[in-house]
């Protein structure tokens, strides 16, 4: 059942500006409130509340999506150690 009163998922509404890559199944992006230089968050399309709840092909396609990333932020931004924190919505 859809809550008509929450807040839109700002995950499902992107700025294609801030996407750094996506498949079918999950989309690199840049964060909107960056902590740190690089901030990326890596997003399942569809929603879940957490990664035990995708399925095998999805958690699949974030594992890739998460290996993309890294490149991609090693290349920018050469960080001497990545900080991976996992949050789910
Ligand atoms: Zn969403």
């Amino acid at each position: 059942m859809t809550d008509h009163t929450a807040k839109p998922c700002p995950f499902c509404q992107r700025d294609p500006a801030r996407v750094l890559g996506e498949d079918d199944l999950s989309v690199i992006y840049q964060d909107g409130f960056p902590v740190s230089p690089g901030h990326t968050v890596i997003i399942p399309k569809r929603h879940v509340a957490t990664l035990f709840e995708a399925s095998e092909a999805e958690q699949l396609a974030l594992l890739k999506a998460l290996n993309c990333a890294k490149a991609l932020l090693d290349e920018a931004h050469h960080p001497g150690r990545l900080q991976h924190r996992y949050q789910s919505i």
